[in-house]
């Protein structure tokens, strides 16, 4: 028999006072585990149960097994990579979504699914202060929107491609500071590696257009097909900022789809004061950004938005006859731009998030974060032990004890150890370099303060 309504409402309440607890004080675990691999398998059976469980055990071996051996991605204390949150209202809506399942798959499959997508993402664009005519979906990650992207560029330039296969030749340029998955999508569709062209950044870990133009000219001259351009908003390692104008400029002239990966950086385009960031991007073909990186919205949820969806649909619309309806002439079906058939309710977390905050509430946090990040950059650069190594244009400060990579690496294993931040690393001109970033909702000023203080500490250094 299926679990009773009353048994769900019992167990639900002690479910969501759970959560309500955890919210509460999140601080109350390591924000990494100390766990070794192999050790949460090894505690758990190796084969399922031939008959059901009570959900007491279930939510006693999930409360004693699971979580200490998690990371902590929503503690106030993670500052690694880019930090991201899943606060009260999203989980409400990931709860409301789970228990109607509806399948998005076609407009009529769960009309509200593909309205409120869009709907929301319309009120987003707005936010975000773009255009009216860009066509919004969700898809789960980033790298999924822009391996679409990429998909709809070689639409354009080779359509034949759907028909016939791959011809090759194609060339993509993206920056040497771009993200992966920008060059995985150019695997992924056949495009390959070789013809990925990453361009080096200036000093500041923008991408040179100077190279960018160069590198156009000389595969023109070779017979090959420039075809996309991947520029990015905000980079991973350093929040650099691509000169997306300049790179506009240059795909034009070629012909070239644009791309901006504003994943992370993004966000930051609803603040006023930040709207620069998207200078030039309303020349973009497409742009990806991740409400669930920096706009508290929990994973998975990335927007593409471009401004050609005829082209994203022409690459990837298939309708077998089981997947007609009667209103395939006047609603949009959002199976028709991508791989993906299924579609989760994604949109309305997303909705109970933007609706929630409103557009104040978000920006306000988001100025906090950079205002936050700025002052730890500028004590940084203060201090006779650090350095600042890249621009904090956002919400993340990439700096480095003064010394070799060895003492960095050790410091940032201390400062890991101590449970109660977790930053990540990059490397940068060639150095090892700490990686501090601030976007969870329950990040405070004292947070980040405590974590500039233990790095200091484990330093050996006077504070
Ligand atoms: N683009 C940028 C700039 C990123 O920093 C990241 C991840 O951090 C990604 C794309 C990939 O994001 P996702 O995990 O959503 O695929």
């Amino acid at each position: 028999m299926g679990m009773s309504p009353e048994e769900f409402r019992r167990y639900g309440h002690q479910v969501v006072d759970w959560i309500a607890g955890y919210l509460a004080h999140p601080e109350r675990y390591r924000v990494l585990p100390d766990v070794r691999p192999g050790e949460v398998a090894a505690a758990l059976p190796h084969a399922g149960p031939e008959q059901g469980e009570p959900i007491e055990g279930i939510l006693e071996d999930f409360e004693r097994l699971i979580v200490p051996a998690l990371t902590h991605w929503n503690h106030p204390g993670f500052m690694g990579y880019f930090a991201i949150s899943s606060p009260g209202p999203g989980i409400l809506g990931e709860l409301l979504t789970a228990a109607l399942n509806p399948n998005g798959m076609l407009w009529k499959t769960a009309p509200a699914v593909t309205e409120l997508e869009q709907v929301t993402l319309g009120w987003l664009r707005r936010w975000l202060g773009l255009e009216n005519d860009l066509f919004g979906l969700i898809f789960d990650t980033a790298s999924t929107s822009s391996l679409h992207a990429i998909a709809a560029a070689r639409e354009m330039a080779d359509p034949e491609t759907r028909q016939r296969g791959a011809r090759g030749g194609l060339v993509l340029y993206t920056s040497a500071e771009a993200h992966s998955s920008i060059e995985k999508g150019a695997m992924a569709l056949g495009i390959g590696r070789e013809n990925v062209r990453r361009i080096p950044v200036d000093a500041e870990f923008r991408m040179r257009t100077d190279l960018l133009a160069e590198a156009i000219e000389s595969d023109l001259a070779a017979g090959r097909r420039p075809f996309c351009v991947a520029a990015t908003v905000g980079t991973t390692s350093t929040t650099s900022i691509d000169p997306v104008e300049a790179i506009a400029g240059l795909a034009e002239k070629h012909g070239l789809w644009l791309h901006v990966d504003a994943a992370y950086g993004g966000a930051a385009a609803i603040l006023p004061e930040m709207r620069h960031v998207f200078r030039g991007v309303e020349r973009a073909d497409s742009l990806v950004i991740n409400p669930h990186k920096w706009l508290f919205t929990p994973v998975d949820c990335s927007v593409l938005y471009t401004r050609r969806p005829e082209i994203l649909r022409r690459a990837f619309s298939l309708v077998p006859e089981y997947l007609r309806t009667s209103e395939d002439e006047r609603a949009v079906n959002l199976m028709d731009y991508g791989v993906p058939l299924g579609r989760r309710f994604r949109a309305l977390k997303l909705w109970f998030v933007l609706r929630y905050y409103g557009r104040e509430g978000l920006a306000a946090r988001l100025r906090a974060h950079i205002a936050w990040a700025r002052e730890l950059a500028a004590q940084v650069e203060a201090h006779r032990d650090f350095e600042l190594a890249a621009p904090a244009p956002f919400s993340v400060v990439c700096f480095r004890r003064k010394g070799t990579d060895e003492e960095n690496r050790r410091l940032l294993d201390r400062v890991n150890a101590s449970g109660e931040v977790f930053l990540s690393h990059t490397v940068l001109h060639g150095k090892f370099t700490l990686h501090l970033a601030i976007g969870n909702i329950g990040t405070t000023r004292g947070h980040v303060q405590r974590a500039w203080q233990i790095i200091q500490e484990q330093a050996g250094s006077a504070i």
